[in-house]
């Protein structure tokens, strides 16, 4: 069988260490810091004050705009502050601390304990929403936002990415390994909710058992298949699979929804199937916590606990480390500090020894093309390394940079070990802040 794929990309070493550990659940933290902004979109603003008794599922933060999405508290507790905290972008945020009474009291489930078969898809988009539920592969796009089309579109099919493809991740992996039925049921609600008519769920082929234990949930079910592909990064890019998997092309500044697609991640599949089974909103998610630890893992952790409490709970630092990561090795952020809240949309947290981190030396570019062969948006990387260097709009514009996806393949290959990625990011940054200049 000739395995799907798209043009371009990498094939980074895959490091899954943890692929065939199963999920442990944590116990909650004697504290969790909420963060009150854990999607794209308007933060929240806090519904509850400081000295507050909460319940577990309780929504504490919300905004009205369309595209944000509340926040609810991960414990039963007491509200002991509410501020900001230091945040895994390197900014700060405003946060609701709240001290665990170890009791896990929930709250009302929400929803009215109707089955899928009773709810209109506008009831099944609004309780998506107020369960908080976000893009869980990282972007952390309001779920419900994303399912609803605008006027005059039509959502035709879902896309599912399974394909967890930066390295070292496997949260995804385990949770289709150990919970394909609360995903199939996560997918027939996203159906519903969008009135699209089929899904088709991309996999690596090399996840060993995902593509049989997905095979198997949806064996009976008409209008979802699983589709294997091959194992290439970035295939999770929404772009990339929906070539992939459909053969349609999403046009350059333009969205899967103008070719009919809308795309969401497994794990989100899985909170929605959650939400469904118990009416509890998006409170806790799977991680991987990975590399220079003692002990490697995949974790089901609450929303709120602390990055230290994730490594502590992966057995603490194998050694002296060189670089604490929140995500995956190309696309993810290093941090400064562990002493920040876990979110929604965090999928790994990446320890790199020492010795990993050490900086190749860098030389000019020798123009091998290289960055361009790996681009998958077709992109010219050391042109616009070039531009961004200079702050030139004119060329990052002429050159596309608002469509660079920052996967990090371009750095990647760079034999002259040029900071391709950084350069991409603050391209994008200097057309975006001029583009909101003119529009003032
Ligand atoms: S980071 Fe941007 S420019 Fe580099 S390969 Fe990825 S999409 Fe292309
Ligand atoms: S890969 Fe690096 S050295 Fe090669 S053309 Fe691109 S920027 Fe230049």
């Amino acid at each position: 069988m000739r395995l799907k794929t798209f043009k371009g990309g990498i094939h980074p070493p895959a490091n899954k260490l943890t692929s065939q550990m199963p999920l442990f659940t944590l116990p909650a933290p004697k504290q969790v810091v909420i963060a009150l902004q854990q999607h794209i979109g308007a933060p929240c603003q806090p519904l509850v004050k400081v000295g507050d008794a909460v319940l577990m599922g309780q929504k504490i933060g919300d905004h009205p705009a369309a595209i944000s999405a509340p926040v609810h508290s991960s414990v039963s507790g007491k509200v002991v502050a509410i501020g900001p905290v230091n945040f895994s972008n390197g900014k700060t945020v405003n946060a609701i601390t709240i001290a665990n009474d170890g009791l896990d009291n929930k709250a009302e489930p929400i929803g009215s304990g109707k089955a899928l078969a009773e709810l209109t898809d506008l009831e099944i988009r609004s309780l998506i929403r107020e369960a908080g539920i976000v893009g869980m592969g990282g972007a952390g796009f309001p779920t419900a936002a994303k399912l609803t089309a605008p006027a005059g579109k039509k959502i035709e099919m879902l896309v599912i990415n399974g394909v967890e493809c930066e390295p070292y991740l496997t949260c995804d992996h385990r949770i289709i390994l150990e919970q394909s039925a609360v995903i199939l049921d996560g997918i027939k609600a996203l159906l519903k909710a969008t009135g699209a008519g089929h899904a088709y769920i991309g996999v690596k082929i090399t996840m060993e058992g995902a593509i049989e234990e997905l095979h198997k949930a949806v064996l009976m079910e008409k209008g979802i298949d699983v589709v294997p592909l091959v194992s290439k990064y970035p295939q999770g890019e929404e772009r990339q699979l929906i070539y992939a998997i459909t053969g349609r092309e999403v046009p350059s500044g333009g969205l899967p929804l103008d070719v009919g697609i809308v795309v969401c991640n497994i794990g989100t599949a899985w909170a929605v199937g959650r939400l469904m089974e118990t009416g509890m909103p998006l409170i806790e998610r799977s991680v991987t916590v990975t590399g220079a630890v003692k002990k490697p893992g995949n974790f089901m952790a609450r929303v709120g606990c602390m990055v230290s409490d994730l490594i502590e709970a992966a057995g603490g630092y194998a050694e002296e480390p060189g670089s604490v990561i929140m995500g995956g090795p190309l696309t993810g952020l290093p941090q400064f500090s562990t002493e920040i809240p876990f979110t929604k949309q965090n999928t790994g947290i990446l320890v790199l020894s020492k010795k990993e981190v050490q900086p190749a030396p860098m030389t000019d570019c020798i123009h091998c093309g290289s960055c361009i062969g790996a681009c998958a948006y077709r992109l010219m990387p050391l042109y616009l390394a070039k531009y961004a260097a200079a702050g030139n709009t004119t060329g990052l514009e002429k050159y596309n940079i608002l469509d660079c996806r920052e996967c990090g393949a371009c750095a990647y290959v760079c034999p002259a070990k040029l900071p391709l990625l950084h350069y991409m990011r603050v391209g994008k940054g200097y057309v975006t802040a001029k583009r909101a200049a003119d529009k003032k």
